[in-house]
C-alpha cells in the first residue's frame, strides 16, 4: 500500500510521501531512546504542563486537523471535530491522573516478608513501537500516546498508510508542547518494516490497534522477542434488545451505534440480538431510520454517513452483504454498492443470516446491520457469545434480574446496558478471544507500558 492520502470520498490521491530509509528510521528509534532517558528523570508535573501545553495546541488546531482526519478516511467533519477534542481532553486526564494512577502501595507489615520497609513503584520501561490504524487517526494514537509519555516512556508510531498526514502532524504535537525531542514520533513505513523495529533492542514493546491477522504477526514478533504487547482488535459487537427495552431509544441508539465513524468503529455495535416478541417491531423501525440517513460528502454538514475510508474495505464489505444475500438473507434495507466516485456504501438492515454465512462469523467494517431473532435470554446469550470476537457489547432491557444475568453471561471486555458502547478515558477498554490483549485508557492503560518494581529494604 502507498504511503498516501487518498480522498475516499472521491478516490483522488491528494498527496504521497517517500517512506523512511534505514537511516532515517535508525536515527528516529536512537532520538526516541535518548528521549526516554531524559524523560524518565523528569517529574510529574513537568510532564503535566509539557501534556497540558500539547493538549491546547491540539484544540487550538482542531478545524486544521479535522479536515485532515475527513479528507484522509471520510468520516463526517462533525465527528472528526468530536475525536479531535476528545482526544485532547484524554491528555488532560492523563496529565491531571497520571501521578495518581501511578503511585506504588505500601507494604501495612513488612515484617511478614522480612523488611523494615517495603513497597512497590511504576517506572517506565522506555521506546514502545505503536502500530495504529485509520479509523481514529488522533484519537487512537493519543489514548497510548498520552499515558505512554505521562507515565515516562517514547512513543514511536507506524500509522496506518492511508492517513500520513496525520502522522506527520502527531510527529510534533508533543514536541510542541515541551516535551523533549524524539519523545514521540512517527515512521513513515510500510507495514512490512514492523518486524525490523520492533526487533531493534532499544524498543522494549509494543502496542497494535488495528485487524486480526497484524495482531498475531506482531504479537508473534513481540513473543519471540520476548518484549510486552497490547492488542486491540476487530469487534463483532452484539446489541442485546429485550421486550422490556424502551424501543424507541434502542432503535435510534442501535442506528448510532451502527453507523457512527462511517460503520467502521470496532466497538459499533454490529449484531442486533432482539427477542421475538419485539423482533418484527424493531426491524421494521431500524430499517426505516436507517434509510433515512443521508449518505454523501463527509464535508457537508448535513451527511450523517460518509464513504468508507478504502476501496478495498468497500469491497469486502459488499462481498460480505452479497454472499448473504446469495445465500438466502434478505436486504431490508440498503445491500447495493452504488455507481459513481468514491467508495460509499447504504446503511443496510438484514435479516435471515444463518451460521453458514461468512457474515455470521466475520466482522462487517461499514454500516452492515445483522438482525437475529432469538426465543429468550439463553438464546440472546448463545447467539451473542457465538463469536471468536470479544470487544465491547450492549444490552437493553428494564428487567433487573434478566440484565443481572445478561450482564454476567456476555464475553465481552464491556457491556452497556441501555446505552451505546463508547469508549471513556475513565473506563478500561479492551476485548478478550480474538479481539485482543491488554487494556488502554484508565489506569490499567498507563500501568500496561510500566515496570512494577518491588523494593524491600532490610
Ligand atoms: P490493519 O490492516 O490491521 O491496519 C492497522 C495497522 O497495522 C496499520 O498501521 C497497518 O499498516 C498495520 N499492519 C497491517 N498488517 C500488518 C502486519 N502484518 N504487521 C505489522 N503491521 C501491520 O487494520 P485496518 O483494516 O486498517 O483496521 C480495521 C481493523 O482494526 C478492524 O478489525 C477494527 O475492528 C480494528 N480496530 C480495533 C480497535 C480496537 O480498539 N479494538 C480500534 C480500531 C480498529 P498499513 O496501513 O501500512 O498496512
Amino acid at each position: 500500500m502507498p504511503i498516501a492520502s487518498i480522498n475516499p470520498a472521491t478516490g483522488e490521491t491528494v498527496a504521497r510521501f517517500d517512506e523512511h530509509d534505514d537511516t532515517e528510521i535508525d536515527a528516529r528509534i536512537a532520538a526516541a531512546d535518548a528521549a526516554h532517558r531524559t524523560l524518565r528523570t523528569t517529574d510529574f508535573a513537568t510532564r503535566r504542563g509539557w501534556m497540558h501545553a500539547a493538549a491546547d495546541l491540539l484544540d487550538g488546531d482542531v478545524e486544521q486537523v479535522a479536515e485532515l482526519i475527513t479528507l484522509e478516511m471520510g468520516k463526517t467533519l462533525a465527528q472528526a471535530r468530536g475525536e479531535v477534542r476528545k482526544s485532547a481532553n484524554a491528555m488532560r486526564f492523563y496529565a491531571d491522573r497520571a501521578e495518581e494512577f501511578l503511585t506504588g502501595t505500601t507494604l501495612p507489615d513488612p515484617s511478614v516478608v522480612g523488611a523494615s520497609h517495603a513497597h512497590t513503584t511504576y517506572q517506565p520501561l522506555g521506546v514502545v513501537l505503536a502500530v495504529m490504524p485509520w479509523n481514529y487517526p488522533i484519537w487512537q494514537v493519543i489514548r497510548f500516546a498520552a499515558p505512554a509519555l505521562m507515565a515516562g516512556n517514547a512513543g514511536l508510531l507506524k500509522h496506518a498508510s492511508n492517513v500520513p498526514q496525520a502522522a506527520i502532524y502527531l510527529d510534533t504535537l508533543f514536541e510542541r508542547g515541551g516535551f523533549p525531542t524524539g519523545s514521540f514520533g512517527s515512521l513513515l513505513i510500510p507495514a512490512a518494516k514492523v518486524e525490523r523495529v520492533l526487533r531493534d533492542r532499544r524498543v522494549v514493546a509494543a502496542t497494535l490497534t488495528g485487524s486480526e491477522p497484524a495482531g498475531r504477526s506482531v504479537a508473534a514478533i513481540a513473543g519471540s522477542e520476548v518484549k510486552h504487547v497490547v492488542l486491540e482488535l476487530g469487534g463483532s459487537d452484539p446489541f442485546v434488545v429485550m421486550p422490556s427495552a424502551d424501543l424507541d431509544r434502542a432503535v435510534a441508539t442501535a442506528v448510532a451505534s451502527r453507523t457512527s465513524n462511517n460503520g467502521q468503529a470496532c466497538i459499533n455495535a454490529k449484531r442486533f440480538i432482539v427477542h421475538a416478541d419485539i423482533h418484527d417491531a424493531f426491524v421494521e423501525k431500524f430499517a426505516a431510520a436507517m434509510a433515512a440517513l443521508t449518505v454523501g460528502d463527509p464535508r457537508d454538514e448535513k451527511t450523517d454517513v460518509g464513504p468508507l475510508a478504502t476501496r478495498s474495505g468497500r469491497d469486502e464489505l459488499a462481498e460480505l452483504v452479497d454472499d448473504a444475500v446469495a445465500a438466502g438473507a434478505t436486504a431490508v434495507v440498503g445491500g447495493a454498492t452504488p455507481d459513481g466516485d468514491g467508495w460509499f456504501y447504504p446503511p443496510t438492515v438484514l435479516t435471515g443470516i444463518t451460521e453458514t454465512m461468512r457474515l455470521y462469523r466475520e466482522e462487517a467494517f461499514g454500516p452492515v446491520a445483522s438482525v437475529y431473532s432469538v426465543a429468550d435470554a439463553n438464546e440472546a446469550l448463545r447467539v451473542a457469545n457465538d463469536t471468536t470476537f470479544g470487544l465491547s457489547s450492549a444490552v437493553w432491557t428494564q428487567d433487573a434480574d434478566e440484565e443481572a444475568r445478561i450482564v454476567a453471561g456476555l464475553d465481552a471486555g464491556a457491556v452497556f446496558v441501555n446505552g451505546m458502547s463508547i469508549s471513556y478515558p475513565e473506563l478500561p477498554f479492551g476485548g478478550i478471544k480474538d479481539s485482543g490483549v491488554g487494556r488502554e485508557l484508565s489506569a490499567e492503560g498507563i500501568r500496561e507500558f510500566c515496570n512494577l518494581k518491588s523494593v524491600w529494604k532490610g
